[in-house]
């Protein structure tokens, strides 16, 4: 399923639907970082659910699912070069304190 992050957006993607009949619009921000989409399947069963009984592992379809799979690469990639970037500041800082000791 082709996935398309909107420029600009942490959020937001337009997803392909797999009929190829158009794209959808999927915001993981809403109902609670449950997701939204405009494809019937959303907007006609799931998101009643939603309303009445809060999300669940089946308040979210397939394109909110691949959106999700493709915010966790973006974001796990730039969480690890965080962490990344933290450890090797704080060795460097742990070198820097052990010359000044020695000297
Ligand atoms: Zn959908």
């Amino acid at each position: 399923m082709k996935v398309t992050p909107i420029e600009g957006e942490w959020f937001r993607f337009h997803v392909l639907s797999q009929e190829g009949n158009g794209t959808y619009l999927v915001d993981l921000e809403n109902y609670d970082l449950n997701g939204e989409c405009d494809c019937p399947h959303f907007r006609c069963r799931l998101e009643p659910l939603l309303k009445e009984r809060g999300r669940s592992d089946a308040t979210r379809c397939k394109h909110i699912n691949a959106a999700v799979n493709m915010w966790f690469d973006r974001v796990a990639r730039m969480v690890v070069r965080c962490v990344e970037k933290q450890v090797c500041g704080n060795e460097d800082r742990k070198q820097q304190d052990q010359a000044a000791d020695a000297s």
